[in-house]
């Protein structure tokens, strides 16, 4: 369930290659191996800051992996689950039903998709909710 969604960058040669792979490159300074994988620390594979991918190979990558899921079954056990935020895509804990990360991203995500709705509802709605 985990880094489905990618990003993909052209490369030099026209080619459209994985942008994480692209970015780890560039920052090592030479092509990665077949045997070489990228894996995004947060889980969150739409975040290719160079800080959060980490170059492992495939026994390391499962290892990495493994954990996470087992991160994420003793979240579950507390009553927790891990979720994509819906308006920043933030890697977030929290509970079975939640969408977004905070009460700033709900209500961010509310007011994109209501662009209508009169500024002073949307003041009272805010005040209420921070
Ligand atoms: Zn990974
Ligand atoms: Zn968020």
């Amino acid at each position: 369930m985990y880094e489905r969604k990618i990003k993909t960058i052209k490369d030099s040669n026209g080619k459209y290659i994985p942008e994480h792979r692209y970015i780890m490159e560039q920052h090592l300074g030479r092509k990665l191996k077949n045997t070489e994988l990228v894996h995004h620390i947060n889980g969150n594979s739409l975040d290719n800051e160079i800080e959060n991918l980490l170059l492992c190979d495939h026994s390391e990558h499962q290892k990495y992996h493994l954990s996470d899921r087992l991160i994420t079954n003793m979240y579950k056990n507390n009553g927790k689950y891990k979720h994509e935020c819906k308006n920043c895509d933030k890697i977030f804990m929290g509970r079975k039903d939640q969408q977004y990360c905070s009460g700033k991203c709900r209500n961010k995500f509310w007011i994109n998709n209501h662009p209508r709705l009169n500024v002073l509802i949307i003041n009272l709605f805010l005040q209420i909710n921070n």
